[in-house]
C-alpha cells in the first residue's frame, strides 16, 4: 500500500513539474525584437544630425538580435513601457524605432515623481540649435572625471557600448516611457537588460567620444526622439518640475524644423554673395544662420545652414 502511494506521489509530483516547466517556457519566450535598417543616411550636403550624431553612433546590425536571443530567457514581460514601444527591444540603437511625430499620441502623461538628478552639476551647453546649424540633442553639464552618474528613474538598461560620437554610453528604458541617455562615460557599472532604480549609480563621468573636456551629455527621449530637458527638469534645484509631465506635439517641433534645415556645401571659388545668389538667401541671413561674419573666411567643404 505504502508503494503504491509512493509511486503516484512521484507520478503527481512529475505531472506537475512538466506543467510548470512548459508554463515557464512560454513566459520565458524571447520578446519581440524588430529590426530596423538604418534609418540615417544623410544626402550629400544635407544633415539634420548633430555634436552628438546619430551617423556615427547608430549602426544597426544583427549582432542586437543574436545579442538578445542568445540570452534566451528574457522575459518580454519585465521590458518597461514594453508595449508602447511595440515590443522593440534592441541592445545596440539608439533610435530603432522608426516613430513619425505626426503619428504620436497627443498627450502622453509621464510620471516623474521619482525623478533622481543623474548629476548635480552646472549646465554647460542646452538641448537645440548650436551655432546656428548644429542640433544638440540633449543637455551638457560640467563634471570632473570620475564623478559619480545616476539613473534618473528606475528602469532597464537597454544599451551599454561605445560609439565615435557618444563615447562610452548607457540607454535606460524606464517604466514611465522615457528613455534616457548618458554619453562621454569614463567607466560604467551595469550591463544590458539589467534592472537599475532610480538614482543608482550607473557609471562615471568622463570626456570619451566627441568631447572637449569632462561633461556629461544627458538626453531624455520618447518613441525614440529627443525631448528638451529644461521642459522637465529644473536644471538649478535638480528637481523634476512637476510630479506628472505632459508631453505633446509641441515638445517635438524641431523635428519638423530639422527636417526643412538645408545647407549649402562651399565649393572652390564660392564666396557669400554667390552663395547667396545661389540660394536665395540674403547674405545677413546665411550670416546670422551660422553665426558668421561678413568677412569670415569660408572653407571648401563648409556647410552652411541656409534656411
Ligand atoms: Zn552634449
Amino acid at each position: 500500500m505504502r508503494l503504491v502511494s509512493k509511486v503516484i506521489s512521484v507520478l503527481i509530483f512529475l505531472f506537475v513539474s512538466i506543467f510548470a516547466y512548459s508554463q515557464n517556457v512560454i513566459k520565458y519566450l524571447p520578446p519581440t525584437v524588430i529590426l530596423k535598417d538604418s534609418e540615417i543616411s544623410p544626402e550629400e550636403g544635407i544633415s539634420t544630425e548633430s555634436e552628438v550624431s546619430l551617423e556615427d553612433d547608430e549602426t544597426i546590425s544583427l549582432d542586437s538580435l543574436i545579442n538578445l536571443t542568445s540570452l534566451g530567457m528574457i522575459d518580454s514581460t519585465v521590458i518597461p513601457a514594453a508595449k508602447l514601444y511595440n515590443y522593440v527591444w534592441d541592445n545596440r540603437t539608439v533610435n530603432p524605432y522608426r516613430q513619425r511625430v505626426a503619428d504620436m499620441p497627443d498627450t502622453f502623461r509621464i510620471d516623474f515623481s521619482q525623478y533622481c538628478h543623474p548629476n548635480k552639476n552646472t549646465v554647460t551647453s542646452d538641448f537645440g540649435f548650436r551655432r546656428g546649424w548644429r542640433f544638440h540633442y540633449g543637455i551638457d553639464t560640467r563634471l570632473k572625471t570620475g564623478d559619480s552618474i545616476c539613473s534618473a528613474f528606475d528602469g532597464m538598461v537597454r544599451i551599454v557600448q561605445r560609439g565615435r560620437a557618444y563615447g562610452n554610453y548607457i540607454v535606460i528604458r524606464h517604466f514611465n516611457g522615457l528613455e534616457t541617455v548618458y554619453g562621454h562615460l569614463s567607466k560604467t557599472f551595469v550591463k544590458v537588460n539589467q534592472v537599475v532604480r532610480a538614482g543608482e549609480m550607473i557609471a562615471l563621468g568622463g570626456s570619451t567620444g566627441r568631447s572637449t573636456g569632462p561633461h556629461l551629455h544627458f538626453e531624455i527621449r520618447y518613441l525614440g526622439h529627443s525631448v528638451s530637458p529644461r521642459e522637465m527638469i529644473d536644471f538649478e534645484n535638480y528637481t523634476e518640475k512637476c510630479q506628472i509631465f505632459e508631453l505633446n506635439a509641441q515638445h517635438f517641433t524641431y523635428v519638423k524644423e530639422l527636417e526643412e534645415v538645408r545647407y549649402y556645401t562651399v565649393r572652390k571659388g564660392d564666396t557669400l554673395s554667390g552663395i547667396s545668389k545661389k540660394t536665395g538667401v540674403s547674405i545677413d541671413k546665411i550670416c546670422q544662420l551660422n553665426n558668421i561674419k561678413r568677412t569670415t573666411i569660408l572653407r571648401i567643404g563648409q556647410r552652411l545652414r541656409c534656411t
